[in-house]
């Protein structure tokens, strides 16, 4: 009868909690109606949410260092090796294979116990929803997975098919009485909208199984579906005894997960409320499954242990709950008496799943990705920090290499400015000593032109004709000899000089080119150097012009010559205005001075030549006067002897004496030529010279040009390579803090999501 009115109380009291009129009692606080549930569940939410954001910043991370290696490897700087790309595309993988996971990552939790045990009542009114099959014998036949979806209705989805299926036929598919069997170890996906069950919601994925009593094969069972459990629900019946086979079950998932988060849920404990010692038999059941995790599995120690064992009613819960989400009153036959503790105690199982679940999940589901992530990161960081300090190291020896060439240009280029003064001064000496040597050499052959002239032997004709030819073969005689003759006295001197200062270029050059270049300047080519003097005497000579007819030395215009010189004895005689009016003006210094006396008779004679060339009436006036003053006789030896020098000078003019005439008028003509041409032809020598040694050290200067242009080449191009060596190391320190940064975010998450205990 007091049973009877103490059901009595509590179905008021649920009537009040289901009708929402409770005021903060007991039940309230701890049956969990739906609205807190997510609270230790977001846990692994946030965890997951957090773990993707690291990892898709770790993505992006390691497509910005694989770009970097590549580029830094295309470069064709040995900063790093040629495999570090690869390894940088096997991080991308593996990367790109956490996230994956991650998406797939879930907290599941698998049910686990004989059959008709209530597996699939407890998963229902965990759901607050009749999804899965449940009835009395062998219900559910296969695996079945319950997961969210954000689709507005759920769906059923078979191992065979990717066509989904109407929820309805899970009935046919699962049951173990359906005519449509499935074999035992087949999953069946029911995906349940996230909308209707904040659980699922949550990322929890159910798993029912067949009775662990009817098959044999658990071990294939615990592989395909169990590993990646997070909690392991057995579903007991609390009418009887921890059976061996239930033992055994998790004796094998032990074996495979080193530490499994289990817990017992001893059912229809409904059954018991009529029971007297029911104390007894609870404490009974506690003590032994206790025993069991402690010391048999060893998986808790005894305080823990006692937080994983509830007596509950799956039935009495689920029922209670569809009328609660209905707003509908719980029809008293489906509750036992004492069942709001019951209810208590399912509240407060799951609770501790959900706290245990969540932290567990995001252990064993993140602990790995996170410990990965911060080895990925670290391998990075290392090859960042290699690439960092080894583009430094580069960079610095080429900062070093570049300063060397600087200074090595700066040298050469003082150097060739210095040597290009010096060799200036040198080439001026050369050349001032030239051409005094060959204007020296030069007066001296003008001056031996006569013996040179007399050398000439080439048989002598008066002949016009003959004599031009004569002309033509003297000057090329003379022309010849004189080259010759100036070679033998300048050329091999000269030639001498010049290897002297040639010698001295070549030293001076070798003294500052660098020492790969040194070589250059033995494979410049000598070049055979002569002078050439080039006197032209055929065309200095053209206008040479004999006087090779006889003279008579006492003849009046041989005479006039004599005392007059050639002009003035011209001027005489063909009686130019200014010779017969004027005075006959004195000889210029050059000529050989006139004495007083032969003045006077150069004076008498002009008068003479004058008179006699107007008249033959002066000549007869000057016998007269001749006769008047020495007498006849005086005047017939005169005559005789005149007549006689006459005839004397007219048989001596023989060809030779005319050929004599003629190569002195040669020697006097020539002589007066070439010493015109002296200054000219000293100068083109010098110049010639100048050209040559101007030429060489040309040439020399060169392989210096070149030397610079290769350093400014070398400059350039370390320029280039330090530019490029700071950006390198610029980015591969950005990167390596990134790194940093990265790994500071794993350690925030492995800290506040890992380390961290949930209260
Ligand atoms: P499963 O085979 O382990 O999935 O068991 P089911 O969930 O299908 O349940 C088998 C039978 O046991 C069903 O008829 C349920 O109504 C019943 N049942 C489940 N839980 C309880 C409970 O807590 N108390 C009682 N009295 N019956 C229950």
């Amino acid at each position: 009868m007091s049973g009877l009115l103490h059901r009595a109380s509590e179905m008021e009291e649920l009537d009040r909690y289901q009708r929402g009129q409770g005021d903060g009692t007991s039940m309230e606080r701890n049956m969990g109606n739906g609205h807190n549930q997510g609270s230790h569940l977001q846990f692994f939410g946030q965890a997951k949410k957090r773990i993707n954001d690291i990892f898709t910043e770790m993505t992006e991370y390691i497509e910005e260092t694989g770009a970097f290696v590549t580029e830094t490897n295309a470069n064709g700087h040995s900063i790093l090796e040629k495999e570090t790309q690869d390894t940088m595309a096997g991080f991308k993988e593996k990367v790109h294979g956490i996230k994956e996971v991650l998406a797939r990552d879930h907290m599941k939790v698998a049910f686990f116990g004989r059959t008709s045990n209530g597996k699939s009542t407890v998963i229902n009114a965990m759901l607050r929803d009749k999804i899965l099959p449940s009835g009395i014998g062998h219900t559910t036949h296969c695996f079945i997975q319950v997961e969210g979806t954000d689709k507005a209705d759920g769906i059923l989805l078979t191992e065979e098919s990717d066509q989904p299926k109407s929820i309805s036929s899970i009935r046919q598919l699962a049951h173990n009485l359906s005519a449509v069997k499935l074999k035992e170890n087949t999953l069946l996906r029911i995906l349940w909208p996230n909308s209707k069950c904040q659980v699922l919601k949550e990322d929890v994925v159910f798993v029912d199984s067949p009775g662990i009593d009817v098959t044999p094969d658990i071990d294939t069972w615990i592989d395909k579906f169990c590993l990646d459990a997070d909690v392991f629900v057995l579903v007991a019946n609390a009418e009887s005894t921890l059976m061996q086979t239930e033992k055994n079950f998790f004796h094998k998932v032990s074996a495979r997960l080193s530490k499994p988060n289990i817990f017992v849920l001893q059912n229809r404990w409904d059954v018991s409320a009529m029971e007297e010692d029911v104390e007894e038999v609870r404490k009974q059941h506690m003590s032994r499954n206790i025993e069991f995790f402690v010391d048999e599995l060893k998986v808790l120690d005894r305080k823990e242990a006692e937080n994983r064992v509830y007596f509950v009613s799956a039935r009495e819960t689920l029922a209670c709950r569809l009328h609660q989400d209905k707003g509908t009153p719980t029809p008293t036959g489906i509750l036992q008496e004492g069942f709001q503790i019951r209810m208590f105690e399912f509240a407060n199982f799951e609770r501790e799943f959900q706290q245990c679940i969540s932290k567990s999940a995001v252990k064993t589901k993140f602990e790995q990705h996170a410990d990965r992530g911060k080895s990925i990161i670290s391998d990075i960081r290392q090859i960042m920090e290699e690439a960092y300090s080894k583009s430094i190291e580069i960079k610095d020896n080429q900062l070093l290499t570049r300063g060397e060439n600087a200074d090595r240009l700066d040298f050469l280029s003082k150097q060739l400015c210095l040597l290009t003064s010096e060799v200036k001064d040198k080439i001026k000496s050369m050349v001032e000593e030239v051409e005094r040597k060959v204007s020296s050499a030069l007066n001296d052959e003008i001056r031996r032109l006569s013996l040179l002239v007399e050398e000439f032997d080439r048989p002598f004709h008066h002949d016009p004709m003959m004599l031009a030819i004569y002309k033509k073969d003297l000057h090329r005689f003379v022309e010849a000899t004189l080259c010759r003759n100036m070679a033998c006295r300048c050329t091999s001197a000269i030639g001498r000089r010049l290897d002297v200062v040639q010698s001295f270029l070549e030293d001076r050059l070798l003294s500052i080119l660098p020492e790969e270049r040194k070589q250059q300047i033995f494979n410049v080519p000598k070049r055979d150097f002569e002078i050439a003097y080039r006197l032209d005497c055929r065309n200095l000579c053209a206008d040479f012009q004999e006087d090779i007819h006889f003279k008579f030395s006492l003849g009046p215009t041989a005479l006039m010559q004599r005392f007059l010189g050639a002009k003035g004895a011209r001027a005489a005689l063909f009686g130019t205005a200014g010779a017969l009016g004027q005075p006959i003006a004195p000889p210029s210094e050059s000529h050989s001075p006139l004495s007083q006396q032969d003045e006077i008779v150069a004076s008498l004679l002009s008068t003479f030549v004058s008179l006699s060339s107007r008249s033959t009436l002066g000549v007869v006036v000057i016998a007269g006067v001749g006769i008047k003053a020495a007498g006849w006789k005086v005047i017939g030896v005169t005559a005789a002897l005149y007549g006689l020098l006459y005839l004397y000078e007219r048989l001596t003019w023989t060809t030779k004496a005319r050929e004599r005439a003629f190569k002195q008028q040669y020697v006097e003509y020539a002589s007066s030529k070439l010493r015109l041409i002296v200054d000219l032809t000293s100068s083109n020598c010098s110049h010639q010279v100048q050209q040559e040694l101007s030429s060489t050290f040309a040439q020399l200067c060169h392989q210096a040009d070149v030397s610079k242009e290769q350093l400014k080449e070398e400059i350039k191009e370390l320029d280039n390579a330090i530019t490029k060596l700071k950006d390198v190391s610029a980015k591969a320190k950005t990167l390596r803090n990134k790194a940093d940064w990265l790994d500071t975010e794993l350690n925030s998450f492995v800290s506040k999501f890992l380390k961290q205990t949930l209260l």
